[in-house]
């Protein structure tokens, strides 16, 4: 049997087995979409955003993007990022990382890797530009491996970041406390996730409070 062919296939199974468990599912998932959470990760296929957390049809808005990261100028994630919160009104955004992220590597490991790939090159620019910026952070792991992985989390460290530093967000944390940023990275070699990161409505408080004070 050809490959889409036992798609297709395991696509009847998946559905019977779904309503055999909830014989509502699709009748509900029909009438509209109510998910808690946007996920931003990163393409690889070894990542299936609803298959590692057991969330079901309808939890979580996705967007993915190799490295998963936030482009102010990329209408993609800016579109996504303004229907979730205006629209759907989220209560959570999660970037999520992983170790041994490929993309990431590429941009570490820097040299012409990625000369023949222009469209990734161009869009790994703030990661290779992390990467520079952290150079002497970096130099202390001997091993590519080790770099990749740290540089993994700053870059979800980042993103998170940036999500908070947007209007889109910030105007949201003004009018109704939400959403709450999550960086998390998962470990391709244990299949579990962790947090890293975490950024919320009461920080801007504070930090808005300072910088008035100041
Ligand atoms: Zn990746």
């Amino acid at each position: 049997m050809q490959f889409f062919d036992r798609l297709l296939l395991e696509n009847r199974a998946w559905a019977d087995n779904m309503k055999a468990s909830d014989p509502e599912i699709f009748e509900r998932l029909h009438q509209g979409q109510s998910p808690s959470a946007l996920w931003i990760g990163c393409c690889d296929s070894r990542v299936p955003a609803e298959q590692i957390c057991n969330a079901k049809p309808g939890e979580l808005f996705i967007h993915r993007n190799i490295a998963n990261l936030v482009h102010e100028d990329d209408a993609n994630v800016s579109s996504v990022l303004e229907y979730a919160i205006h629209a759907l009104k989220v209560d959570h955004i999660i970037v999520c990382g992983h170790r041994g992220c490929g993309g990431i590597q590429a941009a570490v490991a820097g040299g012409d890797a990625l000369q023949a790939l222009p469209y990734v090159d161009k869009h790994l620019g703030q990661v290779k530009r992390l990467v520079a910026e952290r150079k002497e952070e970096l130099a202390r792991f001997s091993r590519l491996s080790d770099k990749v992985d740290h540089v993994v989390e700053l870059n979800v460290i980042a993103q998170v970041e940036r999500l908070s530093s947007l209007p889109l967000v910030s105007d949201s944390w003004e009018a109704r406390r939400a959403p709450s940023l999550h960086g998390w990275v998962y470990d391709l070699a244990t299949g579990h996730l962790e947090e890293v990161y975490r950024r919320e409505a009461e920080w801007a408080d504070q930090n808005w409070q300072q910088a008035a004070a100041g």
